[in-house]
């Protein structure tokens, strides 16, 4: 028999946590499958695992390390009794309620888990370079997040890859702390939008290599440099930065929801916002898993609290403990 439960959590980022604080003084008993460690770079507990200093969430006037903010985040929902499990669910079915979840071998028949409402809180990655070094020196001066992580690179030489929105937000956002922000962009003219192109161009801060890509990034304990190559003339130099900022997308974690929740045409999930419902009913949907826009730990926290309320209300008025 599978394990039937009234809220299952899929993903444990700030939202996945924040929803099952939330969910579990509700008394929900939420059951978090906090996912687990993968070579493609999935955390439980999300990207701040990845991360070193947090200086921006509140109520640290000291900043706090991303690991510890996390484990502070899951302390504080067992604590009210939230359930985690050390698995990433590999198979769903929303087809029908309770919904089906299976976790491990997706071709069984019986799920492993049933739920009456879900929140999936599966979040996004940072689309990487894929160079050696580059998720070792993560919070060693290769960032994915310059509103994070720009404020440590004051009066420094730093390095933005990407021609889109992102990477020329960035590098014009980090030139209020940097000394001199180089976009390296692969080929010679930006995908982003004019005005925003304008804005970095006239930057005397900003330099630009066009038609060039990173090859090689340099460091032990902290980023040294890169090696950047020419791909028209296949010319190659040293470019010393202590920052690297990888503004190349964003991928959301929707893979498993496939065909059977609404997505954008960039893959993440549609939501009737201010709520966090889905174009399922009983399935809610908060954190960067539905947010291509801000990002960021505070904002997906307060998701994470939507979706929880959402849930609480709709198991109230249709689902909790009947059967
Ligand atoms: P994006 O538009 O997909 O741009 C990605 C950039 O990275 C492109 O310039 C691409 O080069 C480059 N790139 C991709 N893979 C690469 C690789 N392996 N190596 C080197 N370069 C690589 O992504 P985005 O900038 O994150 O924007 C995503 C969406 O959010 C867009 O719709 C954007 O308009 C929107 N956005 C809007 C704002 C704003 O309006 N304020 C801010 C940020 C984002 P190519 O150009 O050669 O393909």
């Amino acid at each position: 028999m599978s394990d039937l439960h009234d809220l299952i959590i899929v993903g444990s980022g700030p939202a996945g946590l924040t929803a099952a604080i939330y969910a579990a003084r509700a008394s929900l008993n939420p059951l978090v499958l906090e996912g687990e460690p993968s070579s493609t770079g999935d955390q439980p507990g999300g990207q701040l695992m990845l991360t070193t200093d947090v200086e921006n969430y509140p109520g640290f006037p000291d900043g706090i390390m991303g690991p510890e903010l996390m484990m502070n985040f899951r302390q504080q929902a067992e604590r009210f009794g939230a359930k985690m499990e050390t698995v990433k669910a590999s198979k769903v079915d929303l087809s029908q309620r309770p919904f089906k979840v299976w976790v491990g071998d997706p071709e069984v028949p019986q799920p492993t888990y049933l739920a009456r409402a879900l929140i999936v809180s599966t979040g996004a990655k940072s689309i990487m370079l894929g160079l050696p070094n580059e998720n070792r020196l993560i919070g060693h001066g290769v960032s994915t997040c310059a509103t994070c992580d720009g404020f440590f690179f004051r009066d420094q030489e730093i390095a933005v890859v990407g021609g889109g929105d992102s990477a020329i937000e960035e590098a014009t956002f980090l030139t209020k702390f940097a000394s001199r922000v180089t976009i390296i962009h692969r080929r010679n003219e930006l995908r982003a939008s004019k005005i925003m192109q304008e804005r970095a161009f006239a930057n005397p801060k900003i330099t630009f290599l066009w038609d060039s890509e990173v090859r090689e990034i340099k460091g032990e304990d902290r980023l040294e440099g890169l090696v950047v190559e020419n791909n028209k003339t296949n010319e190659r130099s040293e470019l010393a930065v202590s920052g690297l900022f990888v503004a190349i997308g964003h991928r959301p974690n929707t893979d498993l929801f496939v065909g059977q929740l609404e997505m954008k045409d960039n893959g993440y999930l549609v939501t009737d916002a201010p709520s966090s419902r889905t174009s399922v009913e009983g399935v809610f949907a908060c954190g960067d898993v539905q947010d291509d826009v801000y990002r960021q730990a505070i904002t997906a926290a307060g998701s994470g609290c939507t979706a929880s309320i959402d849930a609480e209300r709709w198991l109230e008025a249709n689902e909790h403990g009947n059967s």
